[in-house]
């Protein structure tokens, strides 16, 4: 495996794959890694001829300030998993390497509804970030395939919007959420939980999964409400438990009857914010109960 700390020889590099007709694919993301990120880096190994990850902890998409201090860097046992995963490259650019005018004044999206629901609007500025560090990635890598993870759902939404903004042709590819045994999704952040509330932490996808089969019994409304005071109970701070048009995230109001929904997640355990998503097949039978 290679590793390649800047611009230059990035592209010296994917040039001269490049002219060789290999079909490029990308695994972005922020370190401290786990089977969830071993899973995007074993798919695209499966789908493309060179597999490039990326390790950045990209300062412009925390919006709070201590989390970007305490994120956890692990970088010994990354470069070990990027290994063991049959990775070809790894970029492991630095601040100065990704943003050489400085991380002031730098260029806004226009991502409208995306931006005002959920983590746009629990997160201010958050997508803004991730735009930001991943118009740069995409545009240095320029991949056939980019992988990432439907653990964050809305991210996934934004970067297509991004792809389509940019005129890329890159095809993104959205990998199933990796879990632990107890269903909890992995997450670089879990390594923060402390031991209760690691043992707390499943609750979060089995409310979801609660939620998901009160849905045949109970309005909506009300499968949620408990959803979040089940959360409660057990310890969490909730940011949001709700439930969405799974391809526009447009509330349950707006809702076609036939598009299919997914119900929405985040919370805290002590200062670690958790997410989780849980895509929902409803039969129409239930609408009525629904709305
Ligand atoms: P991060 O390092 O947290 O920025 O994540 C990098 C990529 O890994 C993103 O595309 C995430 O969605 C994805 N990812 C994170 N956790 C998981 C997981 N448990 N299963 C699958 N993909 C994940």
């Amino acid at each position: 495996m290679i590793i390649i700390k800047t611009r230059a020889d990035l592209k010296a590099c994917l040039d001269k794959y490049r002219k060789r007709g290999a079909q490029l694919g990308f695994v972005p993301t922020m370190g401290a890694l786990h089977q969830g990120h071993q899973q995007l880096l074993l798919e695209a190994r499966k789908a493309c001829d060179l597999v490039v990850c990326s390790i950045f902890v990209n300062p412009t998409q925390f919006n709070d300030p201590v989390d970007f201090q305490r994120y956890p860097v692990t970088l010994d046992q990354d470069l070990l998993l990027v290994s063991a995963a049959n990775s070809d490259l790894l970029f492991l650019p630095s601040t100065e390497t990704l943003y050489p005018e400085g991380l002031h004044q730098l260029e806004q999206y226009d991502l409208g509804f995306l931006e005002t629901i959920f983590e746009g609007s629990h997160r201010p500025g958050h997508f803004q970030g991730v735009c930001q560090v991943m118009s740069r990635l995409l545009n240095l890598v320029q991949p056939d395939q980019l992988f990432m993870g439907a653990k964050d759902y809305q991210q996934c939404m934004v970067i297509d919007w991004l792809l389509k903004h940019e005129g890329m042709q890159t095809a993104l590819i959205k990998v199933d959420t990796v879990r632990e045994k107890d269903g909890l999704a992995m997450s670089s952040r879990n390594l923060r939980l402390s031991e209760e509330e690691r043992s707390i932490a499943p609750t979060l996808y089995a409310t979801l999964q609660k939620v998901a089969e009160r849905l045949a019994s109970v309005p909506a409304g009300e499968a949620l409400q408990e959803g979040r005071q089940d959360l409660e109970r057990a310890g969490f701070r909730v940011d949001y438990l709700e439930i969405a048009d799974a391809n526009s995230l447009q509330p349950l109001e707006e809702w076609d009857g036939q598009r299919p929904l997914v119900l929405l997640a985040a919370a805290f355990l002590g200062s670690v914010r958790l997410i989780d998503n849980l895509k929902l097949r409803v039969k129409a039978r239930y609408l009525d109960k629904l709305l």
